[in-house]
């Protein structure tokens, strides 16, 4: 028998994904599972964007579209890029992609080749060193610690940078640890990835959901250099609750986002349709739902956080942006997966194995979850944390 090919023994699958489909099927076993595990927001997507999709199905907007996107919404994102982020962007610039998960796949294919290094501090999103191995370059990994607030100092960027580094990834808002890296913070970074001339992606997905002072600035935008030597992904997911929807974009120097329209073009083709006119809204309408959401995701955040620091072997950092809690667990003399399977097992709570994100000590929390449910689950993980201490 042929074998499969030797990239796809190199990658495991998405445990944030693998995690959320068990605790569903729980559930509709009928079993009372409280899950914390994919950061999936819990509110139905805002009523005039799903109105648009409607309303675009009804006009037939049902066909082929260019591979890069609908025009209005290429348009729709640049104005955006430029009105909130400072980012001189235009339609040519961008791609819109099957979530933002997409526009960095594409981007791994579109510019890392064998022997070329990408640098991702840890703990990071888990698809990143996958989508970089995928496309058969390799991962160079940067531990950071809670005392740097988990964030990459500039010298550390600095040291792992080598004649083989090609791109750099920066997530802030970050998943999993909620950090936010200051507008200090990103000039400083900004001024290494420009002094050396490497790329630098930026993941801003989260740039929306930010707490107390926090301020989110890309680091595109932190010198006219810096823009030269960036990539910005991003996409409607967690600002819009548009999850299922799948609509990112890309935003890149015009070569880089032909090049990745092009591999588009070979694979998926356009994102669907009518999903696209509910992005626009998404953009062009009232913005009253995000900050209703973040005002929930606000509360949610404060409870969760007094309940873990509550627990006894358990430190958790306040998180700045995103809608996550990442728990060092490393007092209670257990390993994440351990920890998460007997959590799942004995007390029906999902939330996913800080392993994932190299950094074995942790667990992360989503509270993108109603109150009951984190109360709940909260109660069950301290009965469980009890148990062990
Ligand atoms: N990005 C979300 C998470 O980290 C959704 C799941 C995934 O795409 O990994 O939970």
């Amino acid at each position: 028998m042929k074998k499969l090919a030797s990239r796809i023994e190199q990658v495991p699958a998405s445990l944030t994904l693998a995690i959320a489909a068990k605790a569903k099927a729980m559930r509709a076993e009928g079993i009372d599972v409280c899950s914390f595990s994919a950061g999936e927001p819990d509110f139905d997507t805002p009523k005039h964007i799903v109105e648009a999709a409607k309303v675009a199905l009804d006009q037939g907007k049902t066909r082929y579209g260019a591979a890069a996107g609908e025009p209005q919404l290429r348009a729709a994102i640049a104005q955006k890029l430029q009105t909130d982020n400072q980012l001189c962007y235009g339609a040519e610039n961008i791609v819109v992609t099957n979530g933002g998960k997409q526009s960095l796949f594409n981007l791994m294919l579109a510019m890392i080749e064998p022997g070329d290094e990408v640098i991702i501090p840890a703990p990071y999103w888990l698809s990143y060193p996958e989508m970089v191995k995928l496309a058969g370059g390799t991962p160079v990994i940067v531990p950071t610690s809670v005392d740097s607030r988990f964030k990459i100092t500039p010298e550390q960027l600095r040291h792992a940078i080598t004649p083989n580094t090609k791109l750099f990834i920066f997530n802030s808002p970050s998943n999993p640890t909620g950090m936010v890296y200051t507008p200090d913070e990103v000039r400083a970074i900004a001024s290494v990835v420009v002094e050396t001339g490497i790329w630098v992606v930026s993941d801003e997905i989260y740039e929306k959901i930010l707490y107390d002072n926090a301020a989110h600035l890309s680091i595109g935008a932190a010198s006219p250099e810096s823009y030269e030597y960036t990539i910005v992904s991003s996409g409607f997911a967690k600002t819009y609750a548009m999850t299922g929807w799948r609509v990112g974009f890309l935003a890149a120097p015009p070569a880089i986002a032909q090049a990745v329209s092009k591999i588009q073009g070979h694979s998926t083709s356009n994102v669907c349709t009518f999903a696209q006119y509910g992005a626009i809204a998404a953009y062009q309408g009232s913005q009253a739902c995000v900050h209703d959401m973040l005002a929930a995701f606000t509360q949610r955040r404060q409870v969760m956080y007094d309940y873990l620091n509550a627990m006894p072997g358990i430190a958790c950092p306040q998180p700045d942006g995103a809608f996550y809690m990442f728990a060092d667990i490393s007092k209670l003399g257990m390993k994440s997966l351990d920890f998460c399977n007997g959590l799942l097992d004995a007390h029906q709570v999902a939330a996913v194995p800080g392993i994932a994100f190299g950094a074995n000590d942790c667990i992360r929390f989503s509270y993108a979850t109603d109150m009951e449910t984190i109360r709940k689950g909260m109660e069950r993980l301290e009965a469980y944390v009890r148990s062990i201490a």
